[in-house]
């Protein structure tokens, strides 16, 4: 089966709750290292602000299940209602080019990822505590107080699944993104090395 393959790239996932600061880092990762970016598709709504943060190809639900149907997806999600997807083309065409690939998903599709491309690297981003997962969700300003009491409790969840899980090969602390983006890199290398 094809995606079994170790490919020559290395696939870099970063995963972990909705306000823990997974776009900043990866943008930092982006600017540290050579490595791929890929750009998801998703079929929420553009908000104001979405391009200082994550860039997204916005589709429609119809284009988002014709690429499904075609298999176009490494994997997607629903999170939230809306329909999120990591395409695989270019993604695939650089791992089998020998460069490294960053993606930034949701936990559902890093379980995918996981089963997957068991090759992938999977880091887990945690928040320093609780408290100050909910301030950030707070300070974005961009959710309703329902919405971001939504997303808080579905993080405390998914952070403590993500504790008692072995599907992750690293879970780093969020509590500055420089020195997280630091252990992020050490471990790649490591990762590189053989050591995971
Ligand atoms: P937001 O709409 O706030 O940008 O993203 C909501 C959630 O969807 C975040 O946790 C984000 O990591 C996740 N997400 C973004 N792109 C993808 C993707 O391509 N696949 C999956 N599975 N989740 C994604």
């Amino acid at each position: 089966m094809a995606s079994s393959l170790h490919h020559p790239g290395q696939l870099i996932v970063l995963v972990g709750p909705s306000g823990v600061g997974k776009s900043t880092i990866a943008r930092r990762l982006a600017e540290r290292m050579d490595v791929k970016y890929i750009v998801s598709a998703t079929t929420r709504e553009k908000r104001p602000g979405d391009e200082d943060a994550k860039i997204y190809e916005y589709v429609t639900r119809d284009e988002f299940f014709k690429r499904l149907d075609a298999d176009a997806y490494l994997e997607y999600a629903q999170v939230y209602g809306d329909y999120y997807g990591t395409p695989k083309h270019p993604a695939m065409d650089y791992l089998v080019a020998g460069q490294d690939v960053l993606v930034e998903i949701d936990m559902q599709g890093a379980l995918q990822v996981r089963y997957q491309y068991p090759n992938a690297l999977l880091v887990f981003v945690l928040p320093p505590d609780a408290q100050t997962l909910l301030q950030r969700l707070t300070d974005r300003g961009r959710d309703s107080a329902d919405e971001i009491q939504k997303r808080f409790r579905v993080a405390k969840r998914e952070v403590q699944m993500a504790k008692g899980s072995r599907a992750f090969d690293h879970m780093v602390i969020n509590d500055t993104v420089e020195r997280a983006v630091e252990e992020i890199i050490k471990t790649i290398k490591h990762k590189r090395s053989g050591g995971i």
